[in-house]
């Protein structure tokens, strides 16, 4: 029952945008609402090439519905969103200022990977057929190439051996890594992660953040809404703490961890550390 204050001097400061070029990520005064809902108000994110940002906060504080707007899921109600540089929200045409279009949505949407608490495979495709599914039917690339860049994309998430298993025979850990696979078959610049190790049984959450951590050494630029504070404080470079729809406190992430300015951050860290 956290009500929306108004905006914190927290937000301006940092938030000078990126280069924008590839595998950035800008928003600025970005508002979303469901009806008369307001759940994201006056959010601003600045990520550059590169950066791994992890997104913290209560539940419902609007980590989901941010990575949503950012993959292009919800439209925004007002203020400026960017990826990659590329207008996702609004764009300008000689006699209006409207949403995107939602052919130009799915094509920056190809750009962006995102990763979801519930994996959301295809339960009738083997992780073969799942991590190569996006590249024959989006990106029209053939087969057999197809086939390989999947089995090489497996045995990067250390899954080489399991091409036929469906995902009912998986265990948890072994079906995210499967959607991460399927979410870099499609070369994003960016990767969203929607409390990826959430839904797995403790002795499952290492093989996931393993793997996201390989990707983080490559320089993909992620956003992670995660409650494992071991994987903030050693692989992320920035933090984002939400609350109540507004970015209450941001920082360098270890900063933030170990030294939260906010009350309400060290509430919430002292509840979950
Ligand atoms: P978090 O991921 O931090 O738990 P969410 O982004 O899922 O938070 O939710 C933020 C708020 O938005 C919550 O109050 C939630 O009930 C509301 N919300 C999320 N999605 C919808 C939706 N599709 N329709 C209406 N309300 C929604
Ligand atoms: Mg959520």
């Amino acid at each position: 029952n956290e009500t929306i204050s108004p905006n914190s001097e927290t937000q301006a400061a940092e938030t000078s945008p990126p280069d924008g070029g590839r595998g950035t990520v800008y928003a600025r005064e970005l508002v979303k609402s469901f009806g008369h809902r307001t759940v994201l108000q006056d959010v601003d994110v600045s990520i550059q090439a590169g950066e791994i940002c992890c997104l913290i906060g209560p539940s419902g504080s609007g980590k989901s519905t941010l990575l949503r707007c950012i993959d292009g899921l919800e439209q925004i109600d007002s203020g400026v969103l960017r990826v990659n540089g590329e207008d996702l929200g609004f764009e300008e045409t000689p006699t209006q200022y409207r949403p995107l279009s939602k052919k130009k949505v799915a094509a920056q949407r190809t750009q962006i990977g995102m990763v979801f608490q519930q994996f959301n495979l295809f339960p009738n495709m083997t992780a073969l057929q799942n991590v190569m599914s996006g590249l024959v039917l989006v990106k029209g690339v053939k087969r057999k190439a197809a086939t390989e860049r999947a089995r090489s994309l497996l045995a990067q998430v250390g899954l080489e051996g399991h091409e036929s298993h469906y995902p009912a025979a998986m265990s948890g850990g072994q079906q995210q890594r499967v959607a991460i696979a399927r979410a870099l078959a499609m070369e994003p610049s960016v990767m969203l992660f929607d409390e990826p190790t959430s839904a797995l049984d403790p002795e499952l959450v290492g093989e996931v953040l393993g793997v996201m951590q390989q990707l983080a050494e490559k320089g993909m630029t992620m956003m992670v809404a995660t409650h494992e504070m071991g994987f903030a404080r050693e692989v992320a470079n920035s933090l984002l703490f939400m609350s109540a729809g507004r970015i209450a406190e941001r920082g360098d992430a270890r900063e933030v961890l170990s030294n939260p300015k906010k009350r309400r951050t060290q509430q919430f860290l002292e509840r979950v550390l």
